[in-house]
């Protein structure tokens, strides 16, 4: 629970900087007098009147001291009504590689009384400054007395050039604030993969309903929605370890007539027979559960706004579009329905329209407030 008391808390560490350079600017005088004190004052048997001066000294300590200390907590009280008047924010982390999360904290509640910006988003801009990827931000669920927060969840390309890039807060109106942030380095694996005529067929003949799947899958898993039916940490969506590719393999596929493809894999396959049980990566809304020409039988749960997962080539469907499914519901029995070389699972997790590594949302939740809370800031 994070009462209203927590808040304060997070309030207070918004303002340490201010308060640790108070404190230091005390103690600097107070020590310097004591050195002094050490040095030339210190009394001995033959020179009775610096005993006399530190009496006197002390004497006066025990008026300016409070004197100091007063003013100084009205310093205080002045930089924290400074600090609270501008907006504070989160990045967490401040640092990922290729595939990654970043969920990025936002608040302004304490200056503009809640007054949020209109369309605020958060944007992945390169060293280049080129826009890589961006997330709509979205209320956070609060207890009673608790402040406005939001959130917004990011997921670094798996194209993305390592470097240090800002994730910028933008709204209709322009650009709130550059926050540094580094994209960190990472190889992916390459294959290459020969299709027969059927797989072949299915990558390259022009096919107006796949055009219409792929627009429709698009439209779900660009949607910002407003619901947390899960935080995270996720689970695997079968007990096989046994993976036949990996997230972000650099892929390329041989067509029957001699031409090649080179394309991304945006998820994992885990290699298990067909009828293997397919089981929800964790609470969610049933968003997608059809067959789809290239994915073949599909099943796609909405678990946080703008982030989905995602199963593919499965045999069979056992859940309905616009249920919401616990964490290990059985979605289905995996298969190789669409476009595949054998029986496998092709899991994958999607982030305001990006594919992320579904490997790094397994230890943590993707949606931490507490986190948010301790790494908010003012900047
Ligand atoms: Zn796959």
């Amino acid at each position: 629970m994070m009462g209203s008391r927590e808040w304060g808390v997070g309030n207070r560490d918004w303002g340490l900087g201010t308060g640790d350079w108070g404190r230091r600017a005390r103690s600097v005088p107070v020590a310097i007098k004591l050195d002094i004190l050490s040095s030339t004052l210190l009394p001995t048997p033959h020179s009775p009147l610096p005993f006399f001066l530190i009496v006197l000294l002390l004497l006066a300590f025990s008026f300016i001291v409070p004197l100091a200390a007063g003013a100084q907590e009205s310093t205080q009280a002045g930089n924290a009504e400074a600090a609270v008047q501008k907006p504070a924010f989160a990045l967490c982390p401040e640092n990922a590689r290729p595939g990654d999360p970043v969920t990025v904290g936002y608040s302004d509640a304490f200056g503009t009384q809640g007054a949020v910006p209109k369309g605020l988003q958060a944007v992945l801009v390169d060293s280049k400054g080129k826009r890589l990827v961006k997330a709509a931000f979205f209320s956070m669920p609060r207890e009673e007395g608790e402040q406005e927060l939001k959130a917004a969840v990011l997921a670094i390309p798996s194209t993305a050039v390592p470097g240090n890039a800002v994730i910028r807060i933008e709204s209709q109106d322009g650009i709130i604030r550059d926050l540094p942030f580094v994209i960190d380095k990472r190889d992916f694996f390459s294959e290459t993969i020969p299709l027969d005529q059927g797989n072949t067929d299915l990558r390259t003949k022009p096919d107006p309903q796949k055009t219409t799947e792929s627009e429709q899958l698009w439209i779900i898993l660009s949607r910002t929605g407003t619901e947390i039916y899960s935080a995270g940490p996720f689970t695997l969506p079968v007990t096989s370890t046994r993976r036949t590719s990996m997230y972000g393999d650099r892929r390329v596929y041989e067509y029957t007539g001699g031409t090649k493809d080179t394309t991304i894999h945006a998820g994992i396959d885990f290699g298990v027979p067909k009828g293997t049980e397919v089981r929800a990566c964790a609470r969610g809304k049933v968003v997608l559960a059809r067959p789809r020409i290239v994915t073949g039988n599909s099943v796609v749960l909405e678990h946080l706004p703008g982030v989905y997962s995602l199963y593919y080539h499965m045999d069979k469907i056992a859940v309905s579009e616009g249920s919401v499914v616990e964490a290990g519901t059985l979605l289905g029995l995996s298969g190789s329905t669409g476009l595949a070389t054998g029986p496998h699972l092709h899991w994958e997790i999607r982030v305001s329209g990006e594919d992320a590594d579904p490997d790094t949302f397994l230890p943590r939740p993707v949606l931490d407030k507490k986190e948010i809370l301790n790494k908010m800031s003012v900047r």
